[in-house]
């Protein structure tokens, strides 16, 4: 994928700070930061997003995420890290190889968790009746 920017910054066509590499996973620093230390973690073979991740690659691709984790924890003496991956645009994906963050998080670093909202009456026995549809 000549075109994908992680796949030229795995193949190290685009200059980055890797932390860590192995058969399955690069890892590198996140050019825009959220604190100190963020982390991308991306499989070596190209996916675009998370659910085209082939079963042979998501183990691989997990075990490289803990690992960089704790590293990464570690190494900016943080408190606690969010891993977060974004998928598809309305999620925040603004690149098309698929890339776990992983990001330190330090006590009153003043991050919020977004805000969530109570359902309304039976609209979470619907939604979940929806969601087990598609996995029968
Ligand atoms: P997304 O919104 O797709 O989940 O996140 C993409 C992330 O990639 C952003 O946090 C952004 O800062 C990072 N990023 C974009 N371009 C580059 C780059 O060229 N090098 C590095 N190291 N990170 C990048
Ligand atoms: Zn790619």
């Amino acid at each position: 994928m000549d075109k994908c920017l992680f796949c030229r910054i795995r193949n190290r066509k685009i200059p980055s700070l890797c932390v860590y590499e192995d058969k399955m996973v690069y890892a590198f620093l996140d050019i825009n930061p959220v604190n100190e230390g963020h982390t991308l973690v991306i499989p070596k073979v190209h996916a675009a997003d998370f659910l085209s991740i082939t079963p042979s690659e998501l183990p691989g691709l997990i075990w490289g995420v803990q690992k960089v984790a704790a590293a990464v924890q570690k190494g900016t003496r943080a408190d606690g890290f969010n891993l977060i991956v974004n998928n598809f645009r309305a999620a925040g994906q603004l690149v098309d190889h698929v890339h776990i963050h992983i990001i330190p998080r330090f006590n009153g670093d003043g991050f919020q968790h977004w805000l969530g909202k109570p359902y309304e009456d039976g609209q979470a026995d619907k939604v979940k009746e929806k969601i087990r549809t598609f996995l029968k």
